[in-house]
């Protein structure tokens, strides 16, 4: 056998070259065969806590033999020799059948002729028994000393092996306990030695698509360029442990977000750097993601509300506020229903809280109010937030702002309810009211009116009129604003201080009540302006607005077509009720003239005829005046019958020349006396009203017209006046020259019913046909009046009370 030291050398150094336990142990069992020729050995061990014994390797025994005493407790009671010789020393058994114990050997020691055992315990450095050494061999073989000696070293040098291995062991144990852990991480975890990487987990292969083979010895660098954290080395080493963010690139080229922890640490003396990297590209894109779509609802043109569950606002979106005028945190904590205009029904709203709560969509239309009082259109869709456990946390509102589509809608509306309605309505006034009722469901309209232009007369008629001032039927187009529409085709959007800056640039007249903003939009038909559609406030400058402007430009076409339609439709009307007028007064005339020429004539014919030489003087005298006043009666009528045919006709001329007005109005004076006298109504007290200011006045008038005019309405006072008195003259001081002359006729006569106040002017029109033959009238001079009247640049009209008596006033232009 080779030398003790060298075999107890050579087991020692397979041993720390890290042989297998099972190899090392084989060379000792093979050496106490060596020592004992045709022995068996057996080794067993003792678990860690010392409670069990355990086999551990033998040569060539049966595993039966090994069963039986695998696993067996260690007490100090007589189990098996093997757990006594823990307690005792060496122990040589010369016949081993003898021992009962040992009956599960006999079988196998009766084969293989073994009889003796010798128990060597097995002691690690500290002296402490760890197992049994058992060798079994033949009785004829007796040991010496050294042979016992030779025994025990080998035993010394299993309990060496057996407890480098206990210890190679429990740190493979806990290597794979830390290995386990560490694959186990959702980190990467490298260990690196400078840039160098010497492990890795399993994750860290994954992350890299490298295999822990190919990772190892290279640079970290690879993975994560050298640029992410130049500044974090110094001396080719990570600094102090620190959190860094980097992007790292993967064996496929694909880029990673990844954060790294990094720890100083040391491994066999060595200073590494652990790395634990965390792949954050999933929370990078998540968080790209939701960043997305954050950005898609601030962003986003509809308005966007979230509420909580108790419909308690939490959120609205940038749109939201640009559209209501609420800032976030005015509105935070409110309830929605703070928008709520109050025209929505109460049913909608209940409809959509039923849905929304649960669980369902609702979409519907609503009209909202913002803060500043604006209405407003939204179309809402509304859903409600679950939870994963299907539990209601928020409604979402996503909402259009659609005003301007139903506003277009209700333009569309009202276009089609305005052209049918040419149709329903009655006359021109109610049609016009019933466009004032339709604009009134977009803008304001509570002062609106509509001009229409007469070009020929150069002024406007109202057909209707709904406002707070200047209820007039018709006006001169002059200056005024409505004017400025017609003159320039174009709308007019002016506030009072516009307006003023016009009329100081002689632009416009400013007449009656000035407005606040004044809006006029021009009716056109065939390029010719028939119109002014205007709408104004008297107190509110933002009661009209540009909006109202644009809205109105858009109907204002067809309201231009219909009104036209409806002027036609009117004229139509009127030429027909002319038409039987002219021919119901051709009757009228007729008879009248039959009979308001007979009776004079008859009267002539009959006095005439009558007078002979024995007629006295004084009856003949008495005759030939009534032949006179019944000629100069027919010669009035004549006169008349002339006037009205020229002016019918168009070839009426007036003769202007200066004149002093009190001239005029003495002259007036001394013919209606004289025909007071000849009407026989000298009991009515005729009066002459002049201010002393118009004693100086001059006018420039055709005289002859102008006194006939007067004379006309003089004459008809007398007529149907029978007591009480007539007044006439200057309405009133004339002291600002560019305003008319006003004059009156005042009666205390019959007066005239208020139907017929205006028809009266009419050719052959009189207020009662029956009554004012009476009165020997023909129905031409009020028409005659009238038209010289206009002739001069005036107007006419009357105001009276029935049974009350009359008034007739007439303007004259005061200009010379
Ligand atoms: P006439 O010759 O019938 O008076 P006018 O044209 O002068 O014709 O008047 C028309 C009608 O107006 C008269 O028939 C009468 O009914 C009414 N009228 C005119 N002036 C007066 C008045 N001062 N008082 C009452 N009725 C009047």
């Amino acid at each position: 056998m080779e030398n003790k030291k060298e075999f107890r050398s050579d087991v020692l150094e397979k041993l720390y070259r890290g042989d297998s336990k099972t190899s090392i142990l084989n060379q000792i069992l093979t050496q106490v065969q060596a020592i004992i020729p045709n022995s068996i050995c057996t080794i067993y061990n003792i678990d860690e806590e010392g409670k069990y014994l355990l086999h551990e390797i033998d040569l060539n025994l049966p595993d039966s033999n090994n069963i039986a005493l695998h696993g067996i407790p260690i007490t100090d009671g007589f189990i098996s020799s093997e757990t006594k010789t823990l307690f005792e020393k060496r122990r040589i058994l010369e016949n081993i059948h003898s021992y009962p114990l040992e009956d599960h050997l006999k079988n196998t020691l009766q084969q293989t002729c073994l009889t003796s055992c010798l128990l060597e315990p097995i002691k690690d450095p500290s002296g402490k028994k760890t197992g049994t050494f058992t060798i079994y061999y033949p009785n004829n073989i007796t040991l010496n000393t050294e042979e016992l000696e030779q025994i025990s070293e080998l035993a010394d040098l299993t309990a060496i092996v057996l407890d480098r291995y206990r210890i190679i062991e429990k740190l493979e144990d806990r290597e794979n306990i830390y290995r386990k852990l560490a694959n186990a991480s959702k980190d990467g975890i490298f260990i690196i030695k400078g840039d160098k990487i010497i492990e890795v987990n399993k994750r860290a292969e994954e992350m890299t698509g490298y295999s822990k083979i190919e990772l190892s010895g290279m640079s970290i660098f690879n993975f994560m360029g050298e640029d992410n954290w130049s500044s974090d080395y110094s001396d080719g080493l990570p600094k102090e442990r620190h959190y860094i963010e980097a992007i790292a690139v993967n064996r496929a080229n694909e880029k990673l977000n990844v954060g790294v922890n990094i720890k100083e640490s040391s491994l066999n003396g060595e200073t590494v750097c652990l790395l634990s990297v965390n792949d954050l590209t999933h929370i990078r894109n998540a968080e790209k993601e939701l960043k997305k779509l954050s950005q898609t609802v601030i962003q986003s043109p509809a308005s966007v509300v979230v509420t909580n569950c108790e419909g308690h606002i939490e959120y609205v979106n940038p749109k939201f506020m640009e559209l209501t005028g609420y800032n976030l945190n005015e509105i935070k904590g409110q309830n929605p229903k703070i928008l709520s205009s109050g025209n929505t029904p109460l049913s909608i709203y209940k409809n959509l809280w039923e849905t929304i709560k649960s669980g369902n969509n609702w979409s519907g239309e609503l009209q909202n109010k913002k803060k500043n009082g604006d209405l407003f259109w939204e179309y809402a869709t509304i859903s409600a937030l679950k939870d994963k456990n299907e539990e209601i946390t928020h409604f979402i509102g996503v909402k259009e702002d659609i005003t301007q589509r139903k506003r277009q809608d209700q333009i569309k509306e009202i276009i089609l309810n305005i052209s049918n309605a040419v149709l329903s309505q009655p006359t021109l006034s109610d049609f016009i009211s019933f466009i004032k009722q339709e604009l009134s469901k977009l803008i304001n309209t509570k002062n609106f009116f509509v001009a229409l232009y007469d070009e020929d007369k150069e002024c406007f008629y109202m057909p209707y009129h709904d406002g707070e001032f200047d209820s007039v039927e018709t006006f001169p187009k002059g200056k005024s604003i409505s004017g400025w529409v017609i003159d320039h085709g174009k709308a007019l959007l002016a506030d009072i201080e516009t307006l003023f800056a016009m009329a100081e640039r002689g632009e416009v007249e400013l007449l009656g009540e000035p407005s606040k903003i004044w809006l006029g939009m021009p009716l056109k038909r065939k390029n010719k302006t028939i119109g002014v559609l205007v709408i104004q406030s008297y107190d509110n400058e933002k009661a009209v607005t540009e909006e109202d402007k644009e809205i109105l430009e858009l109907v204002s076409h067809q309201i231009s077509i219909s009104i036209e339609k409806k002027r036609t439709e009117e004229l139509l009307k009127q030429a027909l009720l002319d038409a039987r007028e002219s021919d119901r007064l051709k009757s009228v005339f007729l008879t009248t003239m039959s009979h308001e020429l007979r009776t004079p004539l008859n009267a002539v014919l009959g006095f005439s005829s009558i007078v002979d030489m024995d007629t006295p003087i004084e009856t003949a005298v008495d005759f030939c005046k009534m032949i006179h006043q019944s000629g100069e009666h027919l010669l009035n009528i004549v006169e008349d019958l002339f006037d009205i045919s020229l002016i019918e006709t168009g070839q009426i001329r007036m003769t202007y020349s200066t004149n002093s007005l009190s001239g005029l109005l003495n002259e007036i004076h001394d013919m209606i006396i004289a025909e007071q006298i000849s009407m026989n109504k000298t009991h009515i007290d005729l009066k002459l009203h002049m201010p002393d200011s118009a004693s100086l006045c001059m006018l420039n008038t055709d005289p002859k017209r102008f006194k006939q005019i007067f004379l006309n309405l003089l004459k008809n006072a007398l007529k149907y006046t029978e007591a009480g008195q007539i007044e006439y003259g200057l309405k009133h001081d004339n002291d600002q020259s560019e305003l008319p002359f006003q004059f009156y006729v005042k009666d205390t006569g019959i007066g005239i019913p208020k139907d017929l106040q205006k028809s009266i002017f009419g050719i052959f029109r009189q207020a009662n046909e029956t009554l004012s033959r009476e009165y020997n009238g023909i129905g031409l001079g009020l028409s005659i009046s009238k038209n010289l009247v206009e002739r001069l640049g005036g107007k006419i009209w009357v105001e009276s009370k029935l049974g009350e008596g009359s008034t007739f006033h007439f303007t004259h232009s005061s200009c010379l």
